[in-house]
C-alpha cells in the first residue's frame, strides 16, 4: 500500500470534514445542504480506518465532487495522482470536472491544459495536442501555449511553433524564446530562409544569445563579416561567459576580411579585458608570438596563469616550452603535456544552469530539461 495512497486519503478526510463543518454552518442559516453527508463521511472514514486508502480516495472525491468550491482542491488533488504516476485517477477528477455545468469558463481552460498534461504524461501526445488545439480556439492562454510548444518542440515541429506565434505581436518571455528557438532551428534547416526566420525572431526578444549567434553563423555563410562580427560582439556585451562560443566564429570573421592581425588582436583585447577565457588568451599567445615573439608570448602566458591558474594554459605553456627545449627533456615534457590533454578532453565543456546536465558541446536547447539558452561553458581549473 503506497505511503501517498494513505496520506491523499487521510488529506481528503479532514478536507472533507472541515467542509461538513462550513456546510453546518451554512445549514442553520440558510437551511442548505445534503444533511446525509456526515453518514457519507464517515463512510469514507470507515474505509480509511481498514486500511482501503483506495475506496476512501474514491469516495471523498466524490464528496468534494458536490462541493462547487472544491474544484482548486481537485485539480490540487489531481496534480499529486499524476505525480505519483496514477495518470487515470488524475483523467477521472479533470474529466469529471469538466462534465460539471457550473464550471466558470477560466476554470474550464485551466481542466483543458491539466487533463492534456495528463495525456501528455501518458505518451498520449496527439491527444494533447488536440485537446489544447480546441481550448486555444476558444481563448489562447499562456500554459496551452507552453504546453503545446513542448509537444511540438519534441517532435521538431518548429513551424507549428512559429505559425502559432504569427498570430501575436508580441509574447510572454517564457514564450518568445521558445520561438527564437524554432526560428534558429529553421534557419539552419533552411539556410535560403535564414534570414527570414531569424528577422522573425528578432521581433520576439531582441536580447536573445542563441539568436544573435545564428546571426552571426548565417552573415559569414553569406559572405558578410562585417554584420557577423557586429553581432558577436552584440553577444559578448549581452553574455560574458559566451566568449569561448563566439570566438571560433570571430576568427573566421577576420579571416574573411582579411584584416588578419590587428584588429582581430583588438576585439581578443577587449574580450580578455570582459573575460579573461583561456580561448580567449590562447588565441591572444598565439598573436603575441606572431607579432612579438615566444618570450613576450610565454610572459604573457606566464602571468596569466599566476592569477587564472587552469590545466588548458598549462598545456599552451607546456608547448610553448617544447619548441625550445632539448631533446633529451622533451619525451617527460610530452608526457606530462598529454596527460593534462587528457584530463581537459574528458572534461564536460558545457553545463546546464537550470538542471546542472553537463556535455562536451553546445546545445541550444537543454536535452534534459529542455529549457532555452540555459548551457553555458564551464570555467575552472581544468576548463575556461
Ligand atoms: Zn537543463
Amino acid at each position: 500500500m503506497s505511503d501517498l495512497l494513505i496520506f491523499l486519503a487521510i488529506f481528503l478526510s479532514l478536507t472533507v470534514g472541515w467542509l461538513i463543518g462550513r456546510y453546518q454552518g451554512i445549514f442553520q442559516v440558510r437551511h442548505h445542504s445534503d444533511s446525509n453527508l456526515p453518514s457519507k463521511y464517515f463512510k469514507g472514514l470507515n474505509y480509511l480506518i481498514n486500511e482501503q486508502p483506495d475506496q476512501a480516495i474514491h469516495h471523498f472525491i466524490t464528496l468534494l465532487e458536490d462541493d462547487s468550491e472544491s474544484v482548486e482542491l481537485q485539480l490540487v488533488l489531481a496534480k499529486l495522482f499524476r505525480k505519483q504516476g496514477e495518470l487515470d485517477r488524475a483523467i477521472t477528477v479533470h474529466q469529471r470536472l469538466l462534465a460539471r455545468p457550473d464550471l466558470s469558463e477560466e476554470m474550464r481552460q485551466k481542466v483543458h491544459v491539466e487533463l492534456a498534461q495528463d495525456y501528455y504524461s501518458g505518451g498520449l501526445h496527439d491527444r494533447a495536442e488536440q485537446l489544447l488545439l480546441e481550448a486555444n480556439q476558444h481563448e489562447s492562454g499562456e500554459a496551452v501555449q507552453a504546453l503545446l510548444f513542448t509537444i511540438w518542440e519534441e517532435q521538431k515541429e518548429w513551424l507549428q511553433i512559429i505559425e502559432m506565434a504569427k498570430r501575436f505581436k508580441s509574447l510572454p518571455s517564457s514564450l518568445a524564446i521558445r520561438v527564437v528557438g524554432a526560428c534558429c532551428e529553421m534557419s539552419e534547416a533552411k539556410p535560403s530562409e535564414s534570414y527570414s526566420y531569424l528577422n522573425l525572431a528578432e521581433k520576439y526578444h531582441a536580447e536573445s544569445v542563441m539568436l544573435h549567434f545564428s546571426f552571426a553563423q548565417t552573415h559569414l555563410r553569406e559572405g558578410h563579416p562585417r554584420k557577423a562580427l557586429k553581432r558577436l560582439k552584440r553577444l559578448i556585451m549581452l553574455d560574458q561567459s559566451m566568449t569561448p562560443v563566439a570566438l571560433p566564429l570571430l576568427k573566421r570573421c577576420f579571416q574573411e576580411k582579411g584584416l588578419w592581425l590587428t584588429s582581430y588582436k583588438e576585439v581578443l583585447e577587449d574580450w580578455y579585458q570582459v573575460n579573461p577565457s583561456i580561448s580567449v588568451v590562447a588565441e591572444l599567445v598565439s598573436l603575441i608570438q606572431k607579432q612579438d615573439g615566444k618570450d613576450a608570448a610565454l610572459i604573457f602566458l606566464t602571468e596569466y596563469l599566476k592569477i587564472r591558474p587552469s590545466i588548458p594554459g598549462l598545456v599552451q605553456l607546456v608547448d610553448l616550452h617544447l619548441k625550445s627545449e632539448q631533446e633529451h627533456d622533451q619525451a617527460t615534457i610530452k608526457m606530462f603535456r598529454n596527460l593534462c590533454s587528457q584530463i581537459i578532453e574528458e572534461r564536460s565543456k558545457f553545463q546546464c544552469q537550470k538542471c546542472g546536465y553537463q556535455s562536451s558541446r553546445l546545445y541550444w536547447q537543454c536535452p534534459n530539461c529542455r529549457k532555452w539558452e540555459s548551457i553555458r561553458p564551464v570555467f575552472g581549473l581544468e576548463a575556461e
